[in-house]
């Protein structure tokens, strides 16, 4: 027995040991990905539900291993919000994606609004407000075609500084959404006190509008939430014609997924949804 006991632990050692390298260097090909330029952004569209026209794109963040191999940002951007290079990331996906919008306006192209995902550390590392704000000047682009996407548990950190930079923002002229709605468990009375723009429903409660009830009623739910605060509700993860009719009949304001547009690098976004 003791014999075997040993055994099982050298086991779990060994298993140990090859996780925590595996770690490592995970952390620091993430590390050397920043330095050499190995992130892109796709954009996946998002259109106004009665005209279908396109209201603004979110940027999405790419790694590309080699030419064909992209590591989805699932598996990467945990890790690098644990250790804290999110936010040197998340300050080149700001600059990449307002610099990409700036040059389309420029190129003449229907002005539209790209959202960026901001994760909590950005929140409370950085001084991200200033840095939106040197972003913004540093590409030229007007705040108002600036979204930051946030999810519900950043907003429950640190409530009351947390809405003092939501307010800066806000005052900056930026928009600001709050992403993977009905997920978390943002109070309602914050949500009242929160100068948000958009509230984007789950893809996991739009996936299954058609055949679960629940589902169903929680999408009608948040549309009207949304709408008695003020607010414009997005769809996500649209990705057949019976969630848009759900979605018409009660009256959401925008959609997106992959029955409008798969997350394309810009200049297959462009030439796809920008004529
Ligand atoms: P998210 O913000 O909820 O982004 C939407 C995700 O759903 C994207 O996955 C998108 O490709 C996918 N999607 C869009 N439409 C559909 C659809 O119709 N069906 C299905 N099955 N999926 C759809 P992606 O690009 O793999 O990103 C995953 C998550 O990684 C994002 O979820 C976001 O939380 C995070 N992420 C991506 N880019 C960034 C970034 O630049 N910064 C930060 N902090 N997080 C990012
Ligand atoms: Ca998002
Ligand atoms: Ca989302
Ligand atoms: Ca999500």
């Amino acid at each position: 027995a003791k014999e075997k006991g040993r055994n099982n632990f050298q086991f779990f050692t060994a298993e140990l040991n090859a996780l925590i390298t595996e770690r490592v260097e995970l952390e620091n090909k993430l590390r050397r990905a920043l330095e050499r330029q190995q992130f892109s952004l796709h954009y996946q569209p998002r259109v106004d539900m009665r005209t279908r026209r396109i209201t603004g794109a979110e940027a999405l963040i790419r790694w590309h291993i080699s030419d064909e191999e992209a590591t989805p940002p699932s598996r990467f951007i945990p890790v690098a919000e644990e250790i804290g290079l999110i936010v040197p990331i998340g300050k080149w996906v700001l600059r990449a994606a307002c610099a990409q919008n700036k040059a389309w306006q420029d190129a003449g192209l229907p002005p539209f609004v790209v959202s960026v995902n901001v994760s909590v550390r950005q929140f409370r590392q950085d001084n991200l407000v200033q840095t939106i704000a040197e972003v913004l000047r540093e590409t030229g682009l007007e705040a108002r075609y600036l979204e930051v996407e946030l999810t519900e548990s950043a907003v429950m950190h640190d409530a009351d500084q947390f809405i003092a930079m939501l307010g800066e923002l806000n005052d900056l002229g930026v928009q600001i959404a709050l992403d993977d709605f009905g997920t978390g468990y943002s109070s309602l009375s914050y949500l009242k006190r929160f100068p948000v723009d958009r509230l984007k429903v789950d893809r996991s409660f739009v996936q299954d509008i058609g055949h679960d009830h629940d589902d169903a009623t929680i999408v009608r739910t948040i549309i009207a939430l949304g709408h008695n605060l003020g607010l414009k509700v997005v769809a996500e993860g649209v990705e057949t014609e019976q969630q848009i009719d759900f979605l018409r009949a009660n009256d959401c304001d925008e959609l997106q997924g992959y029955y409008f547009g798969r997350p394309l690098p810009g200049e297959e976004f462009r030439r796809a949804f920008l004529g």
